[in-house]
């Protein structure tokens, strides 16, 4: 397991590494240059680059560190790829059940197969699920989320690519919003974050803003209207992170 420079976790988990493009959020993604990085520097885990690949002996990590974590699961992947088996997915589950002491954090862009799984799943709550939603077309897959037994069901608004209409929050405990970053990051507008902010208000819902992105993140930092938003579900982790 890595420790994460990832605002809303502690650490990754990654018994998947590599993927494949599947909505608009994915065309600038993180993981496929980091894993090609990866690769050229040798590391034997990349040796496939991005390509879908399963790492049997990664799968007990999380039973193996004592000491309580926040773990993003699969961070280079997406659990819930059409080629990962359903059995490693169930497999995976089965480690977050016993690993009770870690907090785990599952998102994915691929909500579709959240509902074909879900009664296979024993939703302890200590695992939160997530979906990705960059623009309007996506707000298709809350549904999905809302329909699961997670205990904690949150929203990733990143790379928030346009601004996203009659946001419904029932059901969903978690908002994160940020902007794409990179050399070829596409932009956000303060008016759709602040638009997010204040349905989160209205809704009683914690609200995170991770970043503006940009071409220069570090730069560009991470204050809306001059405050930094670490809002989290449950409120004694907020110190935990940032
Ligand atoms: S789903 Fe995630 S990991 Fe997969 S290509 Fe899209 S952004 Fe990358």
């Amino acid at each position: 397991m890595t420790t994460s420079k990832i605002e809303w976790t502690g650490s990754t988990w990654n018994p998947i590494t590599g993927c494949t493009k599947y909505s608009d959020g994915c065309q600038n993604c993180y993981a496929e240059k980091m894993a090609i990085r990866l690769k050229n520097m040798g590391l034997k885990k990349y040796s496939n680059a991005f390509k879908l690949t399963l790492h049997n002996n990664t799968i007990d990590i999380p039973l193996n560190i004592k000491k309580a974590q926040t773990i993003f699961v699969c961070s280079m992947s997406d659990i819930f790829h059409n080629d990962v088996p359903d059995n490693f997915i169930l497999e995976l589950f089965k480690v977050m059940n016993k690993a009770h002491w870690h907090t785990f954090q599952v998102l994915t862009k691929r909500a579709e197969r959240i509902s074909l799984l879900n009664g296979k799943i024993n939703w302890t709550e200590n695992i939160w699920l997530g979906t990705t939603v960059e623009n309007n077309k996506a707000t298709q897959r809350i549904k999905h989320l809302k329909d699961s037994g997670a205990f904690v069901k949150f929203l990733s608004l990143e790379p928030l690519l346009e601004r996203i209409n009659h946001l419904n929050l029932d059901g969903i405990d978690w908002v994160i919003v940020g902007g794409e970053s990179g050399y070829k990051a596409r932009p956000i507008q303060e008016d759709w974050v602040r638009d997010i902010r204040e349905t989160c208000n209205k809704q009683k819902v914690p609200f995170f803003f991770k970043q503006w992105g940009g071409k220069n993140k570090k730069k560009a930092g991470r204050l809306l209207d001059g405050k930094t938003y670490n809002e989290m579900p449950l409120k004694d982790m907020v110190d935990n992170f940032v």
